[in-house]
């Protein structure tokens, strides 16, 4: 019994590398995506948008003459957009970022083509980032744990989706400040949906308030802090990212995820600024790695633990 159990466990983290591969694909290409979305629809915007001269003339007044060059660079960069090449999750083809030559399938097995290339690429020598077969051996590691846990079921399937999505937003969020809404909403989804199945172990009620109140717990803090230092703490993405956990976790999860988030935050840091990846302290790091690296840790750490960890936060269950 035991043994058939450490076997799923494992087919799960074989299955697991794989996905991980694949997400690194995703890591490395929605933000791009998202950028070549954001071209797309100023250029379509500019072609809605009235001419060039009458717009100059609503801004600055029916005498004034357009610069001709300005009507000029405006059709060129619509051109020069609609001249790029398709950019999606499945193609082109990966490539070596630096000769680009195209990786074929056998250099793309999980972690064994990264030993077996030593890390380069075959064609021009050009180092391999590590990071490729971690994020590959972590949704291994992780997807065996969600088997383990919970056996071959749905339920393990939906923690597998919750690692999956919270690993790349911790990368992407890290790499460009951006926490893709596609990605959050389908965590916040997929959290409704399996509190509503009962498929997270919390009722759907508290799945619902673990949305409304991580949202507005950050919604205020945001506030309070622009108001007391006129600055802007996080993003709107943070807000959401939140929701997505209050929905998975429930809303007595939100103080302990704040609270650990604060502790993961000051640790990653500490070790990004070691490893040299912040050399510029002042460049902001947002919140939403933490949080998202939380939430997986409060998954892998147990309800229990985290009960142990914050009665305070429970307080209220009990009464
Ligand atoms: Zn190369």
């Amino acid at each position: 019994m035991v043994f058939s159990h450490g076997v799923d466990a494992g087919l799960a983290g074989v299955f697991g590398l794989l996905v991980g591969s694949f997400l690194n694909v995703v890591i490395y290409r929605l933000p791009r995506m998202m950028y070549r979305e954001w071209l797309d629809e100023s250029l379509q915007n500019l072609q809605d948008a009235p001419p060039v001269p009458s717009l100059w003339k609503l801004v600055f007044g029916p005498g004034q003459d357009t610069p001709r060059e300005l009507e000029a660079a405006a059709t060129a960069g619509g051109k020069q957009l609609q001249a790029l090449p398709p950019f999606t999750i499945i193609g082109p083809a990966s490539r070596c970022p630096r000769c680009g030559t195209p990786i074929r399938w056998y250099q793309n097995v999980p972690v064994v083509s990264y030993l077996v290339l030593r890390g380069k690429c075959a064609a021009c020598g050009n180092p391999i980032s590590p990071r490729y077969p971690i994020v590959e051996l972590v949704t291994g590691g992780l997807f065996a744990f969600c088997v383990w846990k919970f056996g071959v079921s749905l339920q393990a399937a939906l923690w597998m989706a919750f690692c999956a999505l919270l690993l790349c937003q911790f990368l992407i969020d890290l790499d460009t400040q951006l926490l893709p809404d596609t990605l959050t909403y389908l965590l916040l989804w997929l959290g409704l949906g399996g509190a509503a199945l009962k498929l997270t172990g919390i009722p759907l009620a508290e799945a619902v308030w673990g949305a409304i109140l991580g949202y507005g717990v950050l919604w205020v803090i945001f506030q309070a802090y622009k108001l007391a230092t006129g600055r802007i703490g996080m993003g709107h993405g943070d807000f959401k990212l939140l929701a997505a956990l209050g929905a998975w976790l429930g809303a007595s999860y939100l103080l302990p995820i704040v609270l650990l988030s604060s502790v993961v935050g000051a640790v990653l840091g500490i070790a990004l600024i070691a490893i040299g990846r912040i050399a510029n302290r002042h460049i902001p790091i947002s919140f939403g790695p933490f949080l998202a690296a939380t939430g997986i840790l409060v998954l892998v750490l147990g309800p229990q633990a985290m009960r142990d960890y914050f009665p305070f936060a429970f307080a209220l269950d009990r009464l």
